[in-house]
């Protein structure tokens, strides 16, 4: 790598003072605790509620390390994974200066974030079967390389996998091929992760320090309302991700949610099976309406189908009370829907309103 994990950080977030809380500063176990100002009581039926939450959610760290097998010197738990990008964007990349690198299409955060911290984004798009065009990706690295450093740096590459929203796995091959041309961090977004039965990026870590990891509660685990995502990164990074991130980031509420669903491995996991199961039903059943163009392979609890009169197909479904998410209007996905793997029943309903609209048609 051209850079160190160092010099790619903005120096005023490498040399910052954090806010310093009270339970910080103390952490073991006491008889009394009159440091932060918190009340004597709790008035809603929640154990502890009425103190502030661990900053550094040591329970919920530890109890990752035992279940899924992460390291807890390279975690960062985040309010959703959504604050651990918007945090990746503030630890990196100078406001108006640097810039971060997408492989389109791919989930719309990263460039929201990257919006509201003032970065540029440049893109490299994906095939139309979204696989990498590799000799794509190395004429844009060379060209970001040649370009003058006081014009930016590309610190950022996102690269979602499985994608949102192609539902395609990206090998671990291809991604070591990214890290190795692009000089930046190498973000991969694995919100999908469970549903794909593949080996995880992390693995990549040791000889790629530049990889960090991102996962969520969202999807398999079933608390997107809990808003709880991590980061398996660098110990290097999560050093300074703690300090930039807001000091009480999860909420005991969310924290406590979070231990709870890892007590219930095993469910979930025959949950993502049953999900996979469903999938590929749904597939199978959705590729014999005429109107159904193509359907991708797909690698997480959604499918992205390409249609006739998307948008007329999308608003005829919405009218039955069905909600689906129009991707049409994206580059790279002309004509198409998401569709997220529901229920059987609500599978069933889905296919029941298309059978009505093909006889429509
Ligand atoms: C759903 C999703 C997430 C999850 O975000 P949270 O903030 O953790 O809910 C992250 N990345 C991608 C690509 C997603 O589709």
């Amino acid at each position: 790598m051209r850079y160190t994990l160092r010099n790619l950080m903005r120096k005023e977030m490498v040399t910052l003072t954090a806010y310093s809380s009270a339970r910080s500063e103390y952490t073991g176990p006491a008889e009394i605790y009159l440091d932060a100002n918190e009340h004597w009581t709790h008035y809603v039926d929640s154990d502890g509620i009425n103190r502030y939450p661990d900053p550094l959610q040591r329970q919920l760290k530890a109890k990752l390390e035992e279940t899924l097998g992460l390291p807890q010197e390279k975690l960062v738990i985040g309010n959703g994974s959504d604050e651990l990008i918007d945090l990746l964007f503030r630890l990196f990349c100078q406001p108006y200066r640097d810039k971060a690198l997408i492989l389109a299409p791919t989930y719309g955060a990263y460039q929201v974030f990257a919006d509201i911290n003032a970065i540029q984004v440049s893109s490299c798009q994906l095939r139309d079967d979204f696989s990498i065009d590799f000799d794509r990706f190395e004429a844009i690295c060379n060209l970001i390389a040649n370009s003058q450093l006081e014009k930016g740096i590309h610190k950022l590459l996102f690269v979602c996998s499985p994608n949102n929203p192609g539902g395609t796995l990206v090998p671990l091959e291809d991604i070591k091929r990214l890290a190795r041309l692009f000089q930046g961090i190498v973000v991969v977004d694995e919100a999908y992760y469970e549903f794909a039965e593949a080996k995880s990026a992390v693995t990549l870590m040791e000889e790629f320090p530049n990889i960090v990891v991102l996962r969520t509660f969202s999807k398999a685990w079933a608390l997107a309302g809990a808003r709880v995502g991590f980061i398996v990164a660098h110990p290097e990074i999560v050093q300074v991700l703690n300090k930039i991130k807001y000091p009480y980031n999860l909420s005991a509420v969310a924290q406590e949610a979070a231990l709870a669903a890892l007590e219930h491995k095993e469910a979930v996991f025959a949950g993502v099976r049953q999900t996979i199961e469903e999938r590929e039903y749904l597939a199978k059943e959705l590729s014999r309406f005429s109107f159904v163009k193509e359907i991708f392979p797909s690698r997480a609890n959604f499918l992205l189908i390409r249609v006739m009169h998307a948008e007329k197909l999308h608003t005829y479904l919405r009218e039955k009370g069905i909600i689906i998410r129009d991707r049409s209007s994206v580059a790279g996905c002309y004509g198409c829907l998401r569709v997220t793997v529901g229920t059987p029943l609500e599978n069933q309903a889905l296919l029941k309103a298309f059978s009505t609209w093909e006889a429509l048609e």
